[in-house]
């Protein structure tokens, strides 16, 4: 009876590691995910303000040139103004100055706005730009961590797993359905100890006679709150932990 206790001991704390092991896989990927997302969303931003930044840059240098022109029409407007014939050929010629005015003024005065707003874009790409350099150093080294992880966890897992795989034999048929039954309706825990004359599953107290019972070892125990399979401190004992789970 201590064997077949045994047995069902052991495969718990195995099975406690393998539980260990497969939530901290299960983050894993979720982890990775999360700081994708966030770099993504820093880098969009990014992308849309140097967009409008070089869309700006190359209105303003449209402008720029227009203007040039302009100029150069006005100053030939201005000559053409001693040759003119007859007031209709004047008028037309100042009128024309006055439009190339108007147009340069206008558009000086978009460029300086462009202007504002590319400065304030290249301060802002500026702000965020060593934000996203940390954040994808931060990453790149998480991701490593996390890479890393993962191995040790698939290498971990294969180890229990082999472990495993050696114990299950040992524990009778009936023994191991009733274990899973159990570690299915109490997320994980189906063997427990006694500690402080309680379950150590779920702390309530066994009485002294029935602790006596579970002492003796004649058959397998249940507890009568939570129902998990109780095993003797003495059982709990004698597994060698340190030589099981390394
Ligand atoms: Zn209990």
């Amino acid at each position: 009876m201590k064997d077949r206790l045994s047995a069902l001991y052991e495969l718990q704390l195995i099975d406690n590691e393998l539980d260990v092991l497969e939530s901290q896989r299960g983050n894993l990927p979720q982890h990775v995910r999360d700081l994708d997302q966030k770099i993504a969303q820093i880098s969009t931003s990014l992308q849309a303000k140097e967009l409008e930044r070089s869309e700006s840059e190359r209105k303003r240098i449209i402008n720029t040139k227009e203007m040039e022109r302009l100029d150069e029409a006005q100053k030939r407007y201005k000559s053409q103004l001693y040759t003119v014939r007859n007031n209709k050929e004047y008028d037309a010629l100042t009128k024309s100055i006055d439009q190339a005015e108007e147009d340069i003024s206008k558009r000086e005065m978009e460029n300086e706005l462009l202007l504002d707003k590319e400065k304030n874009l290249v301060a802002d790409i500026d702000n965020f730009k060593p934000g996203l350099d940390g954040f994808e150093q931060e990453l790149k080294e998480k991701g490593t961590e996390l890479t890393a992880i993962a191995n040790l966890n698939e290498e971990q897992e294969s180890f229990f797993r082999g472990k495993r795989a050696a114990i299950e034999p040992k524990v009778r048929k009936q023994d191991l359905a009733k274990y899973l039954q159990i570690r299915k309706a109490k997320s994980g825990k189906a063997v427990v100890t006694i500690k402080r004359n309680a379950c150590s599953g779920c702390h309530n107290v066994i009485p002294a006679n029935r602790q006596l019972e579970i002492r003796k070892m004649d058959h397998v125990y249940n507890c009568a709150s939570c129902g998990r399979i109780i095993v003797p401190s003495e059982v709990a004992e004698s597994v060698n932990k340190e030589a099981l789970l390394a």
